[in-house]
C-alpha cells in the first residue's frame, strides 16, 4: 500500500504494520496458529469469562445461563473445531490433472488472504466477533476488528482481551461508531468480514469494491416459519417460543413472523401462550431469564411497529406491554395484520412475533417468494412431501425442520444468507475458506504433451489440436 494516499487516515500506521508482518511472514505456520487459538480460548473460557458474563449483563440484561451457551460456548467450540481439524484444512489439496496436461501435476494450498477487517454487530457482541476472528486466525490472516458502538461494556472488555492476547500487528481492535466504520473502509483491506443489516452491508461492498476486497457479509431480515397443518403444534409452540424471545428476539436466525394454516393458529397462539408462561413466568418482567432491549433507539422502533399494527386493526394475542425506564418488551404475539403493516415489511429484530395464516401450501410458499430470500426458513410438518416441497420451492441461508436457530451450532454446516441476507459462508471449514485465498499450483515434471502445439503452427499441429478436443 502506498502510504502517503491514506497518510490522513487514523487508522493507516496501523494498517501498515499488519500489512508488513503479513509480507514478511508470508504464511503463517500451522503451530503459531494453533498458539493463537489456545492464548484466545484462555483469555475466554478462564482469565476474563466472569467479566464477560457482568459486560452482557450491563449492556443486554443478557441472562448468565445464555451468555455461556450463545457468547462464550459458541466460541470456545469454534476454537475447539478448528484446533482438530486445521492441520487437515491446511494440507495441500491434490487433484487429478487431464491426459492433455500428461507430465504434470496439480494441487491447491489454502493461503490467508492477508489484512483482514472484521466489523460486528451488538446482538451477541462476543460470539459475533470473536467466532469470525477464530476463522480468520486460523486461516493465518492479520486483524482489524471494529466491534458495535451499542454495547460498549462489551466492546471495551473486547478492546482489553485483544490487546492482552495478542501483539498489535496480528490482531488490533478499534473502538468507535459509523465514523470509524467508515475511516477504515477506506483502507486497501485483503478480505472483509461483516456482519450486521442487510442496508450497511450495501456500503461495506461498495467500500471493498474500490479495492476489489472480497467480502462476507453476514446480513439478517425476515425469517419466516412456516406450520402445516400436521405439525406438532405443542412442540411447535414450545420451540419457536424459546427461538423467539431468546435474547429477547434479537437474533439475526430468529423465527421472525409464523405462516400457518388458519385451521390450526388459535390452537398454536393457545400453545404460545402457554410456552411463554412457563418460560418466563405471567410476569416476565420480574423473570431472570428473559433480556432487554439494547437501546432506547431499537425499543421505539419496535414500539412504533407495534402501534402502526394497532392503528391498522392488528389484534394483540398475548403481551403487548412496554417499560420505557428498563426497555422491556414483554413477549408478544400478534395476529390479524395487514400487508403494509410494518411489522410484515422490516426485520423485527426484537420480541414481536406476527402471525399470518394461509389455505393452501403454495399460497405460503408464493408468500416466502413473495419477499427477500430469508437467512433461515423453518418448517414445522410431519409430512415429508410438504418438507420436500418447501425446501424445493424456496430459497434461504439455511433450514431446520421442526426446529429453529440450531442449525447456528453445527460446525459442521455452512452458516450464512444469500442475496439480501448474505454472501459467503461461515464458521468452522466455511469460515476457514472465507478468510483464505485458494491458490491453483501446477508443477511440470518431465516434458509437456502440450508442447507438441507450441508455434508455428502447421497442418499436423492443427490435426492433433482437433483430436485434443475430441479426446482429452
Ligand atoms: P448494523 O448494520 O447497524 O451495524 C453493524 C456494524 O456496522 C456496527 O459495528 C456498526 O458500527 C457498523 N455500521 C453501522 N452503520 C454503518 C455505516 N453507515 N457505515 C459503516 N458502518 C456502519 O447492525 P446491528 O444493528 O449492529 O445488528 C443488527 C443487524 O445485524 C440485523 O439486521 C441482524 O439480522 C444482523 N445480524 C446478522 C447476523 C448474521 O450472522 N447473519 C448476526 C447478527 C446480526
Amino acid at each position: 500500500m502506498n502510504s502517503t494516499t491514506y497518510n490522513d487516515n487514523p487508522y493507516c500506521q496501523l494498517f501498515l504494520k499488519q500489512q508488513v508482518r503479513q509480507l514478511k511472514v508470508g504464511t503463517v505456520p500451522y503451530h503459531y496458529r494453533i498458539g493463537q487459538l489456545k492464548r484466545l480460548k484462555k483469555a475466554i473460557e478462564l482469565t476474563f469469562r466472569d467479566q464477560i458474563i457482568e459486560a452482557l449483563r450491563k449492556d443486554l440484561n443478557k441472562p448468565k445461563l445464555e451468555t455461556e451457551l450463545t457468547e462464550i460456548y459458541p466460541i470456545i467450540s469454534e476454537i475447539k473445531f478448528a484446533k482438530s481439524n486445521l492441520a487437515h484444512w491446511m494440507q495441500k489439496q491434490k487433484v487429478d490433472s487431464p491426459l492433455s496436461m500428461l507430465g504434470s501435476s496439480s494441487y491447491y494450498i489454502y493461503e490467508p488472504k492477508g489484512v483482514c477487517l472484521i466489523i460486528s454487530p451488538w446482538n451477541f457482541p462476543f460470539n459475533l466477533t470473536f467466532g469470525p476472528l477464530v476463522s480468520a486466525i486460523a486461516a493465518g490472516n492479520s486483524v482489524i476488528i471494529k466491534p458495535s458502538e451499542m454495547t460498549s461494556n462489551s466492546s471495551a472488555l473486547m478492546a482489553e482481551i485483544v490487546k492482552i492476547v495478542f501483539p498489535e500487528d496480528e490482531v488490533a481492535l478499534v473502538e468507535g461508531e459509523v465514523e470509524t466504520s467508515n475511516k477504515l473502509l477506506q483502507l486497501p483491506f485483503n478480505h472483509i468480514f461483516f456482519t450486521g443489516s442487510p442496508n450497511v452491508g450495501k456500503i461495506v461492498m461498495s467500500a471493498a469494491a474500490k479495492h476489489l476486497a472480497s467480502v462476507t457479509l453476514e446480513l439478517g431480515g425476515k425469517s419466516p416459519t412456516v406450520i402445516d397443518n400436521t405439525a406438532n403444534i405443542d412442540k411447535a409452540a414450545k420451540r419457536i417460543v424459546w427461538g423467539k424471545f431468546l435474547n429477547a428476539g434479537q437474533i439475526c436466525v430468529s423465527p421472525d413472523y409464523v405462516l400457518i394454516e388458519e385451521s390450526i393458529k388459535t390452537k398454536f397462539v393457545n400453545a404460545c401462550k402457554k410456552w411463554i408462561e412457563h418460560y418466563y413466568t405471567t410476569n416476565p418482567t420480574e423473570s431472570d431469564s428473559y433480556a432487554r432491549i439494547v437501546t432506547k433507539k431499537h425499543f421505539e422502533r419496535l414500539q412504533s411497529y407495534l402501534e402502526n399494527a394497532k392503528s391498522l386493526d392488528a389484534n394483540i394475542e398475548v403481551g403487548g406491554d412496554f417499560e420505557a425506564d428498563s426497555r422491556y418488551i414483554s413477549p408478544t404475539i400478534v395476529s390479524n395484520l395487514k400487508e403494509e403493516t410494518t411489522l410484515l415489511k422490516e426485520e423485527i429484530f426484537g420480541p414481536i412475533l406476527p402471525i399470518v395464516t394461509y389455505n393452501s401450501l403454495d399460497e405460503a410458499i408464493a408468500y416466502v417468494n413473495s419477499k427477500e430470500r430469508p437467512l433461515a426458513l423453518y418448517i414445522y410438518s410431519k409430512n415429508k412431501r410438504n418438507i420436500k416441497k418447501i425446501v424445493k420451492n424456496t430459497r434461504a441461508g439455511g433450514t431446520c425442520i421442526n426446529h429453529n436457530v440450531i442449525h447456528y451450532a453445527n460446525h459442521n454446516l455452512p452458516f450464512g444468507g444469500v442475496n439480501n441476507s448474505g454472501i459467503g459462508k461461515s464458521h468452522g471449514f466455511f469460515g476457514f475458506k472465507a478468510f483464505s485465498n485458494q491458490r491453483a499450483v501446477v508443477k511440470q515434471h518431465t516434458f509437456g504433451i502440450n508442447e507438441l502445439l507450441f508455434p508455428p503452427y502447421t497442418n499436423l499441429k492443427e490435426k492433433i489440436a482437433r483430436l485434443t478436443v475430441k479426446w482429452f
